[in-house]
């Protein structure tokens, strides 16, 4: 499949992405029920699908070389996890922006990127006008579009939809926020956008979900829905909401309604296995940071630069890391396999225990990134077993064989 949407007759000298159109919105993308839309597929870049969609060929290696200058070292145990790395910390932005996701990092990097003239735009998400959860990707040119687009939408987001906007747009340095699946394409792509510098500032990401998944993990799992307005996974083993009246609530990940969910997160995402973000110049998120702390890794010098942006409002911290998170994860693996829900005083209970004394730091995003690989070679050994080999890459092979997971 050489260029999937319409072609219009041209001359041959064109590049493929210059004849190529669109799919139409509602057909089945090439990566069928594995699709994250990307929107990779909703520009003309389509026209390179095959070889850059995250879930039609995996080619970690390649990109971490094309962007890293190499790929990462398996036998070192924070780029096995982590990803290519010349630094990681944890950090709190001293002021940090109200309504943000954490402190607001990632909008702070996206603000000073424009005031100093390093891009001309940042490829952000912002919400729909009549829904909170619902997507909108855009090319902000100014600080308040950048910052009226803070806080996760944590559902599948088309962020690659908005390259087509780019030819005749003026803009030729990016900076673009993302999560993997959208940064995989994005990178595979990048030799032909009609940019001069493409700046990468990535979220890790995990358990995404369409914008129906989410209603049916919030009817599930909080007591009033429909007030949500914010909610995070947290390094404390709990869910915290908040609602439209300032409200928070907690649920114990072990309280989770497991046979319920099980179904909930989106196919591409018990199938993807780029937690951290692998291409990223710079990741920004939480799991490898101490509670109430954010987590970066910067992969390479454009990384660096981007954090030189806001390095000196924040206040930074080394990485740390304690306890062991091993036994959880194989008991977390028999729980899942057999979609057991705990009584909620009981989840509570395991709650205070592995937040007393389990994993922290560095060891909390292994014990995370372990759960959901394993869990994802399982969904992907029963639901594709035809793609087991190909599309898990050497990295996550070497994490899930440390555990033994049930028979097929
Ligand atoms: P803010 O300043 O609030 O900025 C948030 C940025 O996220 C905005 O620039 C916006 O453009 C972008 N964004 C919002 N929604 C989406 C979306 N659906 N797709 C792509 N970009 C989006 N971190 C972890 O450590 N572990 C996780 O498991 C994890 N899961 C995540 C799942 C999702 C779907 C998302 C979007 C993020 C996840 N993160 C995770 C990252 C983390 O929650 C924070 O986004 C990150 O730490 C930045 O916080 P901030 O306060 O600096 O962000
Ligand atoms: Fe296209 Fe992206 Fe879906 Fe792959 S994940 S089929 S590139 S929209
Ligand atoms: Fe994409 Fe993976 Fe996040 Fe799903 S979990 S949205 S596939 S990066």
């Amino acid at each position: 499949m050489d260029a999937p949407g319409p072609v219009t007759a041209t001359s041959h000298s064109q590049a493929p992405h210059e004849r190529a159109r669109p799919l139409a919105k509602g057909s089945v993308y090439p990566a069928k029920d594995l699709c994250s839309q990307c929107g990779l597929c909703d520009s003309r870049w389509v026209a390179y699908v095959k070889s850059s969609c995250a879930f039609l060929e995996q080619r970690f290696e390649a990109m971490e070389t094309a962007a890293h200058g190499r790929s990462r070292d398996l036998d070192n145990q924070d780029e096995l996890y982590f990803g290519v790395q010349q630094r990681m910390l944890t950090a709190r932005l001293r002021r940090p922006i109200e309504g943000a996701q954490w402190t607001g990092i990632v909008s702070r990097i996206g603000v000073r990127a424009l005031e100093t003239g390093l891009v001309d735009a940042v490829l952000c998400v912002g919400q729909s006008e009549t829904d909170r959860f619902t997507p909108v990707p855009r090319l902000a040119r100014t600080p308040e579009e950048v910052l009226s687009a803070r806080v996760n939408k944590p559902t599948l987001s088309p962020n690659l939809e908005v390259l087509e906007q780019l030819p005749g747009s003026g803009i030729r340095r990016l900076l673009a926020i993302g999560v993997g699946c959208q940064i995989q394409a994005l990178r595979a792509v990048q030799p032909t956008l009609p940019l001069d510098e493409l700046f990468v500032l990535g979220l890790p990401c995990v358990d995404n979900v369409s914008r129906q998944g989410l209603q049916t993990f919030l009817e599930s799992t909080v007591s009033s829905p429909h007030t949500v307005v914010h909610y995070e996974f947290m390094q404390d083993f709990r869910i915290h909401f908040r609602h439209s009246d300032g409200r928070e609530e907690t649920v114990p990940f072990f309280g989770l309604d497991t046979p319920k969910l099980k179904d909930v997160f989106a196919p591409s995402c018990l199938s993807c296995f780029d937690y951290t973000n692998a291409g990223a110049d710079l990741v920004v998120g939480y799991m490898g940071a101490t509670f109430g702390r954010q987590w970066l890794t910067v992969r390479n010098p454009r990384g660096q630069v981007l954090l030189d942006l806001v390095e000196p409002e924040l206040d930074v911290a080394p990485v740390s890391s304690s306890g062991d998170r091993r036994a959880a994860v194989q008991q977390g693996i028999e729980a899942y396999d057999k979609a057991v829900k705990l009584p909620l005083w009981l989840a509570r209970l395991i709650g205070c225990v592995v937040k007393r004394f389990g994993p922290k730091g560095l060891e909390y995003g292994r014990f995370s990134i372990d759960s959901h690989f394993t869990r994802n070679a399982l969904w992907l050994r029963r639901h594709h077993p035809e793609k087991l080999e190909a599309h898990i890459p050497a990295f996550a092979k070497a994490i899930i064989s440390r555990y033994r997971l049930p028979a097929a």
